[in-house]
């Protein structure tokens, strides 16, 4: 690594934001590009100039972390509005309240158990024959049953993912918990918060150093990273190599937008348990920001579909079936000598923002000690193997 590198960062989501960030506090000039006209990548929050509303462009985004430097990482930009994300979901003509709870048991199973009932309730309904769960379907059976599975999970993970849930890895419905209480607090992460004036103004605070460069509307192509220093890339892996091994396999989503005059639904997420309805879950956003008051409404129908190639990569799908591809993007990316992948779209991964801050934030350290030490920076962090 020479002194004093060119340091290019490719996307102004939050990997590059704070890479950007940290390297401009440390004494680098950063050029950061981004295709798109607006920071911030899909959090990107943009205010209704009809309603007012603060709409969550790409899909809701909910802060929620453990990690106190993130936190204190965040809250620096930003001050985080306190917000509880309490999800219900419809199935089969009623409406429970998620993640599933001791009020969801109870509404289901009509019954008035008490928290020790109610665990040995589900407890005799889970396949205890499933010793261990390996898919998205068998954590479910093993842990709720065929029931619970039927109604909550079946037919929304079929919707989202475009496949059986048995061909889904458990780690996905690991996401959810099961409380056997009446907390419907859908995390349960320490920290959870919006940011008053929306992602895009904290990205641009993040971005706001006399020694980053942002450009727009700028696409990147490999040439260019021949003459940078470093490229710390968050865009698509497989687009990186123009897609030469073929594309991996993403989730897009296609947002119907509607306007309501008033409360359309009184809550901020309602998601669509049943597979006969076509979508997925129904936002509200100005439920997101409850320290706000709108007369009017802003809301997303939201429908998941296979990831063509003029769509926005969402979701990473990881199938057992293409680690084979995947396998081959990375050892390909592993001999690029001055690039490091980063990101959910870099690396592959179904990243939350939290751990998105906290591994832009450990890359551009280990970025700085190997410069300090004169040993080169590795493609991936974290492998998306
Ligand atoms: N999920 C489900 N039913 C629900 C909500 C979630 O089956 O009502 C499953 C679905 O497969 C989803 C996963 O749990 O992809 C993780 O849910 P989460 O709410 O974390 O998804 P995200 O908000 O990141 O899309």
């Amino acid at each position: 690594m020479r002194a004093d590198e060119r340091i290019v960062i490719v996307g102004a989501g939050l990997s590059g934001a704070v890479i950007g960030r940290e390297l401009a506090s440390a004494g680098h000039k950063v050029e950061i590009i981004d295709a798109r006209d607006h920071v911030a990548g899909n959090c990107h929050t943009e205010r209704d100039g009809d309603t007012g509303v603060m709409v969550h462009v790409y899909g809701p985004h909910i802060f929620h972390t453990d990690d106190t430097e993130v936190w204190d990482y965040v809250n620096r930009f930003q001050t985080f509005m306190p917000y509880k994300n309490r999800v219900k979901t419809t199935s089969g003509e009623q409406v429970y309240s998620l993640p599933v709870n001791l009020h969801t048991i109870n509404q289901f199973f009509g019954k008035t158990f008490r928290p020790d009932e109610a665990r040995a309730f589900i407890e005799e309904k889970g396949d205890k024959s499933i010793a261990e769960p390996s898919t998205f379907e068998e954590q479910a059976l093993r842990f709720v049953g065929r029931e619970l599975y039927d109604a909550f999970f079946r037919g929304y993970t079929e919707k989202q993912w475009g496949c059986s849930p048995s061909d889904l890895p458990a780690s996905i419905l690991k996401r959810l918990p099961v409380r056997f209480n009446y907390d419907d607090n859908y995390f349960f992460h320490r920290f959870q918060g919006m940011p008053e004036s929306g992602y895009t103004d904290m990205v641009a605070r993040i971005l706001d150093h006399p020694d980053i460069t942002v450009r727009l509307a700028t696409r990147f192509n490999r040439a260019d990273a021949a003459s940078a220093g470093h490229v710390f890339y968050s865009g698509p892996l497989d687009g990186y190599f123009d897609f030469e091994l073929g594309r991996l396999a993403y989730r897009t989503l296609d947002f119907e937008r509607f306007t309501y005059d008033g409360d359309y639904q009184g809550c901020a997420v309602m998601n669509y348990g049943d597979g006969s309805v076509p979508f997925t879950r129904i936002t509200e956003h100005k439920h997101f920001s409850p320290w706000e008051e709108h007369a009017g409404s802003v809301c997303y129908r939201e429908f998941s579909r296979e990831c063509g190639p003029q769509d926005i990569p969402y979701y990473p799908v990881r199938l057992v079936k293409d680690k084979e591809q995947l396998a081959e993007y990375v050892a390909r990316a592993e001999q690029e000598t001055s690039v490091t992948f980063v990101g959910r779209l870099g690396t592959y991964r179904y990243l939350d923002m939290d751990v998105t801050i906290r591994e832009a934030l450990d890359t551009a350290r280990l970025y700085l000690a190997s410069k300090a030490a004169g040993n080169s920076m590795p493609a991936f962090l974290h492998s998306p193997l």
